[in-house]
């Protein structure tokens, strides 16, 4: 069976192109989206995201800063920065880079940001209105993987999917998002007994473990079409997926590369969302019921 590539980097490009052209509708009204990125401690992939996070922001028109803290920052001194952003009108995506020291409280400092700025969509609120089918923000890993499916006219309605990964960033929305459009959605986790016998029955498979290529051919029901989330470095420096890319080739339907996969997405759908929450916030738009 001939396999058909997803190319995350060319779809992400085009996506940025049509986004682009929405932050430029802002601008000439004056306004330029802005994102905050709060980090603490010194996580050197952490630091990289970052960095990335803010390249890809000043190539599509939106301005970012950083917040850096260092790994013995007090809880309530990035309570504090998180208020201050809150109330910043210039300021329309608030993201704190995750993981955060094992002091930190993670529930109170995300439930801090307020709603219509959580561009990271991880807000109780914004996870609640995710469930019950009322998106403020889409998470962004899963909200690229459907951006994928959907430019490779996938379709969703009435398929098998079944998500490897019950993380509350990425297996959990990614679930969501698959059961919203129609799917029959099968989660599973590191507790599933014989993950084959779910993985071979998916129509569609999304794999999001950090196990390096877990997932054989013979996991892979033929012509199946099959997403892989992980990013795992390996010992010699290389990146590679959850997915044996080499072995699901010529099995799968279609299949997402690592790297050039999901990751560009990700961050492109982070552009997005700053852009969308900066639009609401011209418009008037109210995205909570109490405030
Ligand atoms: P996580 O929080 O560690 O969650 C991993 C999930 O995988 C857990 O639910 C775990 O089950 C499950 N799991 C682990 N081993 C398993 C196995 N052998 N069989 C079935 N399930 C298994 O990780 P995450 O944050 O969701 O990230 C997952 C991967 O995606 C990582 O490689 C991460 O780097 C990558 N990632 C990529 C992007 C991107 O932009 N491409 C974004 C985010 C994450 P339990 O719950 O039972 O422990």
């Amino acid at each position: 069976m001939s396999t058909q590539i997803i190319d995350g980097k060319k779809i992400a490009e085009s996506v940025r192109l049509e986004w682009r052209v929405r932050a430029e509708k802002l601008a000439q009204l004056g306004i330029k989206p802005g994102l905050a990125v709060i980090i603490v401690g010194d996580n050197a992939a952490s630091a990289i995201y970052v960095r990335n996070k803010v390249k890809a922001c000043s190539d599509i028109g939106i301005y970012s800063e950083v917040h850096s803290f260092p790994e013995t920052a007090n809880q309530n001194e990035v309570l504090t920065c998180i208020q201050t952003l809150n109330n910043n009108p210039h300021i329309h995506g608030i993201l704190v880079q995750l993981p955060l020291p094992a002091h930190f409280e993670n529930n109170r400092i995300i439930t801090a940001i307020a709603i219509e700025k959580d561009v990271d969509g991880f807000h109780f609120y914004n996870v609640g209105a995710l469930v019950t089918g009322n998106t403020i923000f889409s998470p962004c890993t899963p909200y690229g993987v459907m951006v994928m499916l959907q430019r490779n006219l996938i379709n969703v309605e009435g398929q098998h999917a079944v998500v490897v990964g019950r993380s509350n960033i990425v297996g959990k929305p990614m679930a969501m998002m698959l059961l919203e459009q129609g799917a029959t959605v099968t989660i599973c986790s590191s507790k599933t007994r014989d993950l084959s016998q779910f993985t071979r029955s998916a129509d569609i498979l999304i794999v999001a473990i950090g196990k390096p290529r877990l997932i054989t051919a013979e996991m892979v029901k033929p012509g199946a079409v099959v997403i892989d989330v992980g990013i795992n470095r390996l010992a010699d420096g290389k990146l590679c997926g959850d997915v044996d890319f080499e072995s699901v080739s010529g099995t799968a339907g279609y299949l997402s590369p690592v790297p050039g996969g999901v990751g560009p997405m990700t961050i492109t759908m982070l552009l997005c969302n700053t852009i969308l929450a900066a639009e609401r916030a011209q418009a008037g738009v109210r995205v909570s019921y109490s405030k």
